[in-house]
C-alpha cells in the first residue's frame, strides 16, 4: 500500500509519461473525484496510507485520462465563474477564457440604473453563460437558446444544480427568437473547419464538433449574429461576443456594417484579444 502522497504523485507521473499537459492538474482533480478530499485534507493526510479499491479506481482513471479522455469527462463536472456545472459529450466543457465574457456583462449590467434586465445566452451549450449570469445578476430574465436539444437538457440540469431561473429555447440561431432583450451574449463556435483537425485530442475527440465549428473562415456564426441579432436587441443595448484571439478586426469590421456603435475589444487573462463588445443606438 503507497501513502496518499505518493499516489499521487504516481497518477502525474502516469499522466507526464503519457504526454498529457495538465498532468499536476489533472492527477489532482481525478485524486480529488475519487477519495473526496479536499486540497486542505489532503495536506493533513499526505502520509497516510491510502485506501486499496480508491487506489485502483484511481489508478483505472488516470490510465483512462491517459487514453485522451478530457478529465472534465470523467469527473463530470467543470467549475466557471466559481460554480459547478454538469459537462458531457453533448456541450462544450467550459473554458476559463469566456469568464471575461461574464464578466463584462456583468459590469454593462450593473451601469445600467436598473436591475430588471434581459439576457439572451445564444449557443449556450452547457448553460455555463446564461447561468453564471443569472447567479451575479440576480434580477435578470435569462434566456438560453441552442440547436441542439441534448445540449439543452444538460443546461437545464445546470440551472437547477445551481439553484437558478433560466428560461431555454431550442432554435437554430434566432430562427425561434422572439422579444427584445437588453443584452444578447454569446460565445458562438469560433473554429475554422480546417483546423479542427489541429486541435488536442481530448477537443477533437471528445468535444461537439458542432460547438468548436465556425465554418471556412471561422466567421460564419458571427455574419448570422450580425445580421439578426439587432432585431432583438433593445435601442440603448449590447452584444457582447467571445471571439478566437485573431478574430478581433474581422468581426469589428462585421458589427461596423451593421451599425453598432462603440465598439470595444476586451482582453483575457493571459492578454489574447476574447471578446468583442458593441452597444446599439440605431437612429
Ligand atoms: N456557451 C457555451 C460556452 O461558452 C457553449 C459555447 C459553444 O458551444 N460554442 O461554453
Amino acid at each position: 500500500m503507497q501513502t496518499l502522497n505518493s499516489l499521487l504523485q504516481r497518477g502525474r507521473e502516469l499522466l507526464t509519461e503519457a504526454g498529457i499537459t495538465d498532468a499536476t492538474t489533472d492527477a489532482w482533480l481525478l485524486f480529488e473525484y475519487v477519495f473526496c478530499m479536499s486540497r486542505c485534507e489532503f495536506l493533513l493526510k499526505r502520509d497516510e496510507k491510502a485506501d486499496e479499491e480508491k487506489t485502483e479506481k484511481f489508478l483505472e482513471l488516470a490510465a483512462l485520462r491517459s487514453t485522451r479522455i478530457p478529465v472534465q469527462h470523467i469527473t463530470g463536472v467543470q467549475e466557471f465563474m466559481g460554480l459547478e456545472f454538469l459537462v458531457n459529450e453533448n456541450v462544450l466543457i467550459p473554458r476559463q477564457d469566456t469568464e471575461v465574457l461574464v464578466e463584462k456583462v456583468v459590469e454593462w449590467a450593473g451601469n445600467q440604473g436598473t436591475e430588471d434586465i434581459s439576457i439572451l445566452d445564444m449557443c449556450t451549450g452547457s448553460g455555463c453563460i446564461a447561468i453564471s449570469l443569472a447567479w451575479f445578476l440576480k434580477h435578470a430574465k435569462v434566456t438560453g437558446a441552442d440547436i441542439s436539444e441534448k445540449a439543452l437538457e444538460t443546461a437545464r440540469k445546470n440551472a437547477e444544480r445551481n439553484g437558478v431561473d433560466c428560461e431555454f429555447i431550442r432554435t437554430d440561431m434566432f430562427e425561434k427568437v422572439s422579444g427584445k432583450y437588453d443584452v444578447i451574449v454569446s460565445n458562438p463556435p469560433y473554429i475554422r473547419s480546417r483546423d479542427i483537425e489541429d486541435l488536442m485530442a481530448e477537443v477533437k475527440m471528445h468535444e461537439p464538433p458542432a460547438a468548436l465549428d465556425g465554418g471556412e473562415d471561422g466567421l460564419g456564426f458571427y455574419r448570422i449574429i450580425a445580421r439578426d441579432a439587432r432585431k432583438f436587441l433593445k435601442d440603448g443595448g449590447c452584444l457582447a461576443l467571445e471571439i478566437g484571439f485573431d478574430q478581433a478586426a474581422e468581426v469589428t469590421a462585421l458589427l461596423e456594417e451593421s451599425g453598432y456603435e462603440s465598439i470595444e475589444i476586451i482582453k483575457d487573462l493571459p492578454g489574447l484579444d476574447r471578446v468583442v463588445f458593441a452597444t446599439k443606438h440605431w437612429r
